[in-house]
């Protein structure tokens, strides 16, 4: 028998617990009691974010394996505290599990979310483990630190900063939109959907080197986290399409169609992050960026008005409203 009922609630919970390297030192009790207990570095705040990952609305089971859903588990909640400029220090893990997943399933995942904890030397601390009717459900919240004078929020963007991304944006929406196709994505662009990177280190420089005003990380689509970062900062901005960073396999697959700007535009789940700073700040953060091995450039500019948002093709003119990007921005 492979099933997960063999080993019952508490040999599963046994079997996660093997699997995990010493706590560090901050966490004073981790997994076995009724909580964990933590030490915060002194002088930092507490940063929190939790992501459900639900099966048939965030992942398909027959889309990715097992390994990978364990990685992307961490990677999303870490994106959240590295967005903050912070340091990501522990996870708490919450797992309905179906009946028809098998032990085999369960190791694959756990080896996936312990091994992506470890590389962000992030302790896990606890959770809940049920069985479900029907659905893989993955609940992980995360802890992290930072000097509250760090913090980079979504609302201190100013007009005359500059618009900043991490990274390539479009590639995991082109390997989904593939697979909604039933077509095989390349190994590269799958992998930025079911394996994405967080952008953890960089976050953590630009916070700390000063200069940037506002930062944002994108889980929903350009437009769409853009959206946020400019209402909650109560300005407008103006954005170079031509500017946007494209993979090389996504520019060589989307050349020639519209597709392309849509998907950069509006795809969501590039886990890069969006930031503003002045100009004058502009060398320093690409050094940054150059050391850490990220690529960070310049988008547009944030402009005075509050909601608007000039969208400029390559040649300088203004995108239509009935453009695809702009529609899909209307729906979000
Ligand atoms: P309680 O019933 O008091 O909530 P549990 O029996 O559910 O306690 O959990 C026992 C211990 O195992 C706790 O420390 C809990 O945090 C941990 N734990 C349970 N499920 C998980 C999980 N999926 N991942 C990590 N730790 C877990
Ligand atoms: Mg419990």
């Amino acid at each position: 028998m492979t099933g997960l009922g063999k080993l019952g609630e508490f040999g599963l919970i046994e079997r996660l617990r093997q699997r995990l390297g010493p706590a560090p030192a901050e966490v004073a009790l981790g997994i076995g009691d009724d909580c964990a207990a933590l030490q915060l570095p002194a002088g930092e705040q507490l940063l929190v974010t939790c992501d459900l990952l639900l099966e048939g609305v965030h992942f398909r089971r027959d889309w990715t394996d097992l390994r990978r859903l364990g990685r992307k588990s961490v990677a999303v909640n870490l994106s959240d505290i590295a967005a903050m400029g912070g340091t990501p220090r522990q996870l708490v893990l919450g797992l309905g599990l179906p009946g028809d997943l098998s032990l085999e399933e369960f190791d694959l995942f756990l080896d996936g979310f312990c091994a992506a904890a470890a590389e962000h030397q992030v302790a896990v601390i606890g959770g809940d483990t049920c069985r479900a009717q029907q659905f893989l459900t993955v609940s992980v919240t995360a802890f992290g630190s930072i000097a509250p004078n760090r913090l980079l929020r979504r609302s201190g963007a100013r007009p005359g900063d500059l618009l900043l991304v991490s990274g390539t944006l479009g590639d995991s929406a082109l390997a989904l939109a593939q697979l909604q196709r039933g077509e095989q994505p390349e190994d590269s662009l799958l992998a930025r959907h079911l394996d994405p990177t967080p952008q953890v280190a960089l976050g953590r420089a630009l916070a700390e080197c000063g200069g940037v005003s506002a930062m944002i990380d994108l889980s929903d689509g350009l437009l769409a986290d853009l959206g946020h970062l400019l209402e909650q900062s109560g300005v407008g901005a103006r954005l170079e399409t031509a500017a946007i960073p494209r993979s090389k396999p996504f520019a060589r697959l989307t050349a020639g169609s519209e597709e392309g700007l849509d998907l950069a535009l509006a795809g969501g789940e590039d886990y890069e992050l969006l930031l503003t700073a002045a100009p004058e700040a502009r060398d320093r953060l690409q050094a940054i960026a150059t050391q850490i091995g990220v690529p960070l450039a310049v988008i547009g500019e944030i402009l005075p008005e509050a909601g608007e948002l000039q969208l400029l093709a390559a040649d300088g003119r203004r995108l239509a409203p009935g453009h695809r990007g702009y529609n899909h921005f209307a729906r979000d």
